[in-house]
Order: C-alpha cells, then sequence, then structure tokens
C-alpha cells in the first residue's frame, strides 16, 4: 500500500538510493536535506517524479509534514566531514533526532534511525553482536559522532518505552556504492579516485586494520525490512557484510580491479581509529531473513565503474 515516507538526508549517498527504492516501491517520498555532505546530483534523477518532493531544510531544526514513516538519517557519515564542525555533528545527531521523534510522534508514524557500527567504538569483541556495549572513547576526535550516536539510540528507546513509539535502530556497517562523493573521505571513494587517477593510494597506519564493507544494495534491501517489522521488534541490529577485509588488501584490490598503475603509500593513523570490525548478522539472518548477496570484487567493479563515468569521464 502507498505511503507517505519522509527520508531524512535523502539527498546523501545512502538516503538517494533509499529514496529511489520507496519511489519504486510505488511511495510517495518526502526526501529532507541541508546539502552539507549530499547533493542535489544525487536526486536529480527523481525531481521529475510527482510523488518526490525535496524540502532542503536542516534537521536541527523543528519540522512539520504529514507522513507515515520516517528513515531518519541525515548526519555526514565521513570521519572527515563530521569532524570538520564536531558541535554541529553532535546537534545533527541529538537534535535532529529529537526532532524526527516528536514528528513521529505528532504523526503515529513508525521512525526508523541510522545508527552505526561506531557505537561500538574499538570493539573488544570480535565480530560484534548486538549485545556488546562497545568500547568508545567519550572525549576524542570521533566521539561526537560515536556518542552522538549512542545517544540517539536512548532516545529512540526511550520514546519507545515512553510514548509507546514504533522505532527500529540498524547499526549500520560500512557501505560503499555509488553516489558516494568524490571528495567523502572514506576509503572506498578515496582509493578509488586514487587508483583511476594512478595517484599514490593513502593507507592510514600499517593497513592492519580491518573493515568488513556492504554494498549499498544490500543495505535498502534492510532497511525496508527492518521497517516492515512489527512494533515488538525495536532492534537495534546489525546490517552489514561479514566478509572481512584489511585496508592493505583492499587497496591491492582496487589497484587490480582498476587497473591502475598507483602505488602505495604509508601515512599517519588518525587518532581512534578503529583496529577491527565485522558485524556478527545471525540476528538479521534470523528475524529479516536478510544477508548480503553481493560480494566485494562485484560491488567495486559496479563502484569503480560509477566513478569512472563521473571523475575521469571514460
Ligand atoms: P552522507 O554524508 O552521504 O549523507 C548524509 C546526508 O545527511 C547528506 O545528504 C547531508 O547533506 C545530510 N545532512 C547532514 N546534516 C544534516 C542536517 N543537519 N539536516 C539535514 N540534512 C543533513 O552519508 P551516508 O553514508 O549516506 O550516511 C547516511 C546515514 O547512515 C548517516 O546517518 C550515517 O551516520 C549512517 N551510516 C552510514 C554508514 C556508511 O558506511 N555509509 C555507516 C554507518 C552509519
Ligand atoms: N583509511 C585509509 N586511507 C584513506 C581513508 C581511510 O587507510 O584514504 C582507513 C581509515 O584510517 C580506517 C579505514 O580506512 O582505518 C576506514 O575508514 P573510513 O573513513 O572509510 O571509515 P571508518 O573509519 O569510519 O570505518
Amino acid at each position: 500500500m502507498k505511503k507517505r515516507v519522509l527520508v531524512t538526508g535523502g539527498a546523501g549517498f545512502i538516503g538517494s538510493h533509499l529514496c529511489a527504492r520507496l519511489l519504486d516501491d510505488g511511495n510517495e517520498v518526502i526526501c529532507v536535506d541541508n546539502l552539507f555532505t549530499g547533493s542535489f546530483d544525487n536526486i536529480k534523477h527523481l525531481v521529475d517524479d510527482p510523488s518526490f518532493n525535496f524540502i532542503e531544510h536542516d534537521i536541527t531544526k523543528e519540522l512539520k509534514v504529514k507522513c507515515e514513516q520516517i528513515y531518519n538519517l541525515a548526519c555526514p557519515a565521513s570521519p572527515k566531514y563530521y569532524q570538520k564542525d564536531p558541535i554541529k555533528t553532535a546537534m545533527t545527531i541529538v537534535y535532529g533526532s529529537i526532532n524526527m521523534l516528536e514528528l513521529a510522534k505528532e504523526n503515529n508514524a513508525k521512525i526508523l534511525q541510522a545508527s552505526t557500527s561506531e557505537i561500538y567504538g574499538d570493539p573488544l569483541i570480535h565480530p560484534q553482536i548486538e549485545k556488546y556495549w562497545g568500547n568508545v572513547n567519550p572525549i576524542g576526535i570521533r566521539s561526537c559522532y560515536d556518542e552522538g550516536k549512542r545517544i540517539a539510540e536512548t532516545f529512540f528507546m526511550d520514546y519507545h518505552r515512553q510514548y509507546d513509539l514504533d522505532v527500529k535502530i540498524m547499526r549500520i556497517f560500512n557501505t560503499y556504492g555509488a553516489h558516494m562523493s568524490i571528495d567523502d573521505g572514506r576509503v572506498i571513494s578515496n582509493f578509488i579516485t586514487q587508483a583511476l587517477r594512478n595517484e599514490d593510494i593513502t593507507i592510514y597506519g600499517s593497513g592492519k586494520q580491518t573493515r568488513s564493507f556492504c554494498y549499498v544494495d544490500d543495505l535498502i534491501g534492510a532497511m525496508i525490512k527492518l521497517m516492515d517489522t512489527n512494533k515488538a521488534f525495536t532492534g537495534p541490529i546489525n546490517i552489514g557484510n561479514p566478509e572481512e577485509i584489511d585496508i592493505y588488501r583492499l587497496a591491492l584490490k582496487i589497484i587490480d580491479l582498476a587497473d591502475s598503475k598507483s602505488n602505495i603509500i604509508f601515512c599517519d593513523l588518525p587518532k581512534d581509529d578503529p583496529m577491527r570490525r565485522k558485524p556478527n548478522i545471525e540476528l538479521a539472518q534470523q528475524l529479516l531473513a536478510w544477508q548480503p548477496t553481493v560480494d566485494l570484487d562485484t560491488g567495486l567493479l559496479k563502484t569503480i565503474n560509477y566513478f569512472k563515468r563521473i571523475c575521469v569521464g571514460q
């Protein structure tokens, strides 16, 4: 049945894919974004659809719209951008979450929070399970994001307990694909643009740190499934691809797939950079009947082709 769905951060990397999928499924979509890290280019193919509505708005400010579902994605996700104005980042997460929860309460709408694997910090348990409470530095350069997302989870659960609101918390692990911006600063967009330009590939630290990368189409499938669960299921639930890789091997793989002549250089490791990250996704497999279907090589090739079109004009 057609629904009126609000997507905050809808002009960003993940949000733009979510808006497209929701429209494909026959819904009406209200995309709210202040275009801080997002771009109108990500949604320009959607604007002619009469069911799509874009509102340029900062979610730290109150918003009044009618809707039945809210996906709260608005927040810079790359360390480069969330550390640019850390106070604003924390405010976006905290005030933005409160504003969206209040809006959900007024509309009696379901609301899904894009939380993150960062709530586990530099994890002492591997792979990370939802019951793990994490190992986060509360005063470091990543805290505006990590602690912001942790308190957002608290607000979501308290609105559920106190007002019986239908909330869903998704802990998203590193995700990649088309619509990541060229200067986003995250590892996959950096390595691919460097490889395509035959520039040095910048590994931070030794490259022994690991991440597990999920292709964006897989993530969007899980978001829709989670929103469709009944009120009794709030999460948090991990969503990611458990295929773990160290950053050095990722660099070699991208050089190979992009057929690049780039060299690898080693740069300083940013402070508090987590050493290992891999989701345990048993809960998602059991409760959502979900698991990723796109392997890293396939997803990287698709992403490389996207970046070829936008950054090298090939
Ligand atoms: P992104 O930076 O591409 O998108 C975020 C969007 O939010 C952008 O369009 C930006 O302009 C918008 N935005 C930022 N502050 C805003 C504000 N105050 N008001 C309105 N709009 C604002 O990032 P993404 O990778 O698409 O991430 C989307 C969400 O998913 C974020 O909440 C992020 O924390 C979460 N997440 C992403 C990943 C990942 O690997 N991509 C991993 C974990 C969690
Ligand atoms: N990284 C890197 N080179 C880059 C960008 C990132 O080696 O050009 C490393 C970074 O230090 C981290 C990993 O890649 O260990 C993932 O970084 P990203 O910013 O993509 O995500 P996050 O650290 O938030 O998981």
